[in-house]
C-alpha cells in the first residue's frame, strides 16, 4: 500500500475484467480513483483491465485485479479481505457482475441449473457483498478512514421490461431494484447513499449473441437515442454519482439506456 492510496478513494468494481465493469473502472481511475478489478476466471482479461486503467488515472492510480467468484460467502469474505490488505479501505462498492442465461429458453421450460446459476451470481452474491461491504464501510467510517460510503447495483431495463425466453435474468434484476431499495433505507443515516443504474442495450460480450437483432430493432426506433450504448456510457454514469453530487438522494435509479423507458405515442 503507497500513502498515495490513503487518500484517494478507492473502490471495489465486481466484474471489471470486460465490458461494463471495464469502463467503470476507466472512469472512476480518470476521476481519481484507486480500483479494485474483481473477475471469476478471464485473468488475462483482467490484467489488461488493469493496464489500462492504471494509464487511465494517470500517476499515482492504483489499481489491482482480484480474482473471487461473487456467488460464495468465502470468496466475498475474501474479496473484501484483499481490499483492505491491499488498498487499506474501501469507499464504494459497484455490484456489477453479472451473467445472462447460457440458453435463452421458453419460460415454460427454464430448469432449476439455469434459475440458480442465475440467481446466485446477479442478486444473491450482491446482497451479501453489499452487507459484507456496508459493515466494513460502517467501521471504516466510525474510525474515521472514510467519510462517506457509496453502493451502487448495475441492474438492467430487465428489471421492468419482461422477456419471456430469460425470465431468470429478468427476475435476478428486478430482485436487485429492491436490493437497492432495501439498502439505501437500512444506511441512509449512515452516510452511506446507495443506487442503481440501469443500462439499456449496451456493446459488450453479453450482447454479441444478440447483435444482429439489437442492431435491427434500434435500427427501427427501439430506444430514442438510436445507437448502441457503450461501457463508457455506463462508466461516466457512475463516476458522476461517485462524485458526490447527490447527497440528498438515495435509492435513485438512473436510467442509462437512450431512452428506452420512455413511453411514447
Ligand atoms: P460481460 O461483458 O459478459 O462481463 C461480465 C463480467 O462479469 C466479466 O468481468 C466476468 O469476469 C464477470 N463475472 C461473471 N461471473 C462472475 C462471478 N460469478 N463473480 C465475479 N465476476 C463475474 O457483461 P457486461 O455486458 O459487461 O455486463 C455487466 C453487468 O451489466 C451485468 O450485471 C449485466 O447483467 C448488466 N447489463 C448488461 C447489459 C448489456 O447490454 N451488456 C445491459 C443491462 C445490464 P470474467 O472476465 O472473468 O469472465
Amino acid at each position: 500500500m503507497s500513502n498515495e492510496s490513503t487518500t484517494r478513494p478507492v473502490a471495489l468494481v465486481t466484474g471489471a475484467s470486460r465490458g461494463i465493469g471495464r469502463g467503470i473502472a476507466m472512469e472512476l481511475a480518470r476521476s481519481g480513483w484507486n480500483v479494485g478489478i474483481n473477475y471469476s476466471s478471464n485473468t488475462s482479461a483482467a490484467h489488461e483491465t488493469v493496464e489500462a486503467v492504471r494509464a487511465a488515472g494517470g500517476p499515482g492510480t492504483e489499481a489491482h485485479a482480484v480474482q473471487a467468484n461473487v456467488a460464495t460467502a468465502a470468496n466475498r469474505k475474501y474479496l473484501v479481505d484483499f481490499m483492505l490488505t491491499q488498498f487499506g479501505r474501501i469507499d464504494a462498492l459497484i455490484n456489477n457482475a453479472g451473467v445472462a442465461p447460457e440458453k435463452r429458453v421458453d419460460l415454460l421450460e427454464t430448469g432449476e441449473p439455469s434459475y440458480e446459476r442465475v440467481m446466485d451470481i446477479n442478486l444473491k452474491g450482491p446482497f451479501f457483498l453489499t452487507q459484507l461491504a456496508a459493515r466494513t464501510m460502517l467501521e471504516l467510517r466510525k474510525s474515521g478512514k472514510i467519510q462517506r460510503g457509496y453502493i451502487v447495483n448495475i441492474s438492467s431495463v430487465s428489471a421492468y421490461a419482461a422477456s419471456i425466453n430469460r425470465g431468470e435474468y429478468c427476475l435476478s434484476k428486478a430482485g436487485m431494484s429492491m436490493l437497492t431499495a432495501l439498502f439505501a433505507a437500512r444506511l441512509a443515516q449512515d452516510e452511506i447513499g446507495v443506487y442503481e443504474v440501469r443500462p439499456g442495450v449496451i456493446a459488450t460480450d453479453m450482447t454479441v449473441p444478440a447483435k444482429e437483432k439489437y442492431d435491427k430493432l434500434i435500427a427501427e426506433g427501439l430506444t430514442p437515442i438510436r445507437r448502441w450504448g457503450t461501457p463508457e456510457d455506463i462508466g461516466r454514469c457512475v463516476a458522476a454519482i461517485l462524485r458526490g453530487d447527490f447527497p440528498f438522494s438515495t435509492g435513485q435509479v438512473f436510467d442509462v439506456d437512450g431512452g428506452f423507458h420512455l413511453r411514447t405515442l
